[in-house]
């Protein structure tokens, strides 16, 4: 394995990596994991959860974390070679990857929100475990444009029924579950059964979310919003960030 590197790719002043004891928190063992394309056998580099501080992002209320240090991984994704699909998690190791010089680009290329909503027009040849996981992302996906352009734009046909499938899919006795549960009864103006949902006990770390949604449901707002900004002071739970 390499010397460790930080984790902005910088070396130290003599060339290797930085180590003295200011900058440990920055280090990093940067060790890369490639899976490999089961169409064409090219190398499929899989991101890891960087050491990144995820509670420093915007979390948006659809569970969107936009965190530019610790992005969160796909689970799907298409080989940059080839442009085949598959589920990263579940391709094969590529053993030899430590042997070879792997210089070119191989992450992943991730799905587009139309490519999401092919596979949701196709449901039915899709394993069922992975109905929430594209139902969820394909709503993250096509709420970007609301993210940049403007919160207030209706949901389309396609959205409002993405967003009836995830709801039953959903476990209210799972306590993220059922806070997902409440942002999308929220956005599909079901205020009262998402009231009635929020009013079961959370995790007291978890408090600050729970009443954000709370004055939305009250103001019958409906649109998507930021719950925390990331700014010092307005971090979301850590509960959230594990
Ligand atoms: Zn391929």
């Amino acid at each position: 394995m390499d010397l460790p590197v930080r984790a902005d790719g910088k070396q130290g002043r003599d060339g290797t990596a930085a180590t003295d004891s200011a900058d440990n928190s920055e280090l990093v063992a940067k060790e890369r994991i490639f899976r490999q394309c089961e169409c064409c056998g090219a190398p499929i580099e899989i991101t890891l959860i960087e050491s990144g501080d995820r509670r420093r992002g915007v979390l948006w209320s659809d569970g969107y974390l936009e965190n530019d240090d610790a992005p969160t991984p796909s689970i799907l994704g298409k080989c940059r070679v080839c442009g085949a699909m598959g589920c990263l998690v579940e391709l094969p190791l590529m053993e030899d990857a430590a042997h070879r010089e792997l210089t070119d680009d191989y992450t992943a290329v991730p799905l587009t929100v139309d490519e999401y909503a092919a596979l949701l027009e196709n449901l039915e040849e899709i394993g069922e475990q992975f109905h929430c996981y594209l139902r969820i992302s394909f709503w993250q996906l096509s709420n970007h444009r609301r993210r940049h352009d403007g919160a207030d734009e209706p949901l389309s046909e396609f959205e409002n029924a993405n967003l009836q499938g995830l709801r039953e899919l959903l476990d209210e006795d799972d306590p993220a579950e059922r806070l997902i549960k409440v942002e999308v009864l929220r956005q599909l103006q079901q205020f009262e059964r998402a009231e009635a949902l929020l009013a079961e006990p959370v995790h007291p770390e978890i408090v600050p979310l729970v009443e954000r949604l709370w004055q939305l449901l009250e103001a019958r707002d409906a649109n998507l919003v930021k719950l925390f900004t990331g700014e010092p002071g307005d971090e979301m739970p850590a509960f959230l960030s594990r």
